[in-house]
């Protein structure tokens, strides 16, 4: 079906980021919820045209670790309007802040990277898509404890017309070593990203949060010199500030495994699916599947509690 403007009832504003803001709405004709992505673009109409065309092959991305994408056009000459599927709880970062502890638990953890993974490699070997932007927002948790991946760059000219406003937007502290520098770079900077992620949700604290509050392009240059320089973040050997404990030996392993600074060296996505023997042991057969559904559960019942406060 073809999208139209008219026919789209916005229900509430999820939130926004650089690019633009997402809202849940419903598609009147066929009463179906999506989430809308609304980015403003000011570049000439055969930019826009082409940007659309970009989008298109995001119609054959399927598969259960993607978010579905319904469609894109342009409204008003100035803004392109993405509908794609809606996640009910939303991205890890709100999730995140939401959990107890501020933890996500190790049976999480395993279903989640198995999820980025086999989305990543899906994206990569069917499509040579490199998703570009792993972050905690850009991963989403369905009700039924199902993670998928979101906004990634299949579109040159979009990329080029958001990065255009502001030469940092699109610099991110999940940048791969290889990318900050400016070589080329491939699928195995988003297991860098991945691998940075799973740090921030295992311990509750973003890898580079005390450097993120000190603001501006100083700030910003300062640290991602720091990632290039300094010996990669990881877990072996940290003790855990809420359990007390050291975590858990496969986690620390796999992380540092993704978080090898040397491209050549570091594995891609494919590859670390085929270690069933280690962290991601028992992921293939549906082993954590159960405890991430009633994890799931839990969560959405804190945000329904949290929306219902906030009224
Ligand atoms: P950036 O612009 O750097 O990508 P971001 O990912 O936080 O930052 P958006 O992509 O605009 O910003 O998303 C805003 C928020 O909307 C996200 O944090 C997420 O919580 C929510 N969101 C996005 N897509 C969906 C979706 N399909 N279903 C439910 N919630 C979504
Ligand atoms: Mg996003």
């Amino acid at each position: 079906f073809k999208l139209n403007i008219n026919d789209l009832l916005t229900l509430k504003n999820l939130g926004s980021g650089n690019s633009g803001t997402v809202s849940k709405i419903l598609h009147i004709p066929t009463q179906k919820i999506m989430a809308k992505k609304v980015i403003p673009i000011d570049s000439e109409t055969v930019i826009q045209a082409q940007i659309i065309r970009e989008l298109r092959i995001l119609h054959e991305c399927r598969s259960p670790y993607i978010i579905e994408f319904y469609g894109a056009f342009i409204n008003n000459n100035n803004t392109i309007v993405i509908c794609m599927e809606y996640c009910n709880c939303g991205s890890l970062d709100k999730i995140l802040s939401l959990s107890p502890n501020g933890q996500f638990p190790l049976p999480i953890l395993k279903k989640l990277a198995f999820s980025i993974l086999s989305g990543l490699s899906y994206l990569y070997t069917t499509h040579k898509i490199i998703h570009r932007d792993i972050k905690p927002s850009n991963v989403l948790m369905s009700h039924k404890g199902e993670f998928k991946l979101c906004d990634f760059g299949v579109s040159r000219e979009l990329n080029n017309s958001i990065a255009m406003a502001d030469t940092f937007v699109g610099t991110s502290t999940y940048m791969s070593p290889e990318r900050i520098q400016g070589l080329t770079y491939g699928v195995k900077s988003d297991v860098w990203s991945m691998g940075l992620m799973l740090i921030e949700l295992a311990s509750g604290k973003p890898v580079w949060y005390e450097d993120t509050k000190s603001t501006g392009p100083e700030g910003i240059l300062d640290l991602l010199q720091r990632i290039v320089n300094e010996t990669p973040p990881s877990l072996t050997n940290k003790v855990n500030p809420i359990t007390k404990t050291a975590y858990d030996p496969s986690l620390c392993q796999f992380i540092d495994f993704c978080l090898i600074k040397d491209d050549n060296v570091r594995k891609s996505p494919s590859e670390l699916l085929d270690d069933t023997e280690g962290f991601l042991k028992g992921t293939i057969e549906g082993l954590f599947d159960k405890d991430v559904k009633v994890w799931a559960k839990g969560i959405r019942k804190l945000l329904k509690d949290k929306s219902e406060n906030d009224k």
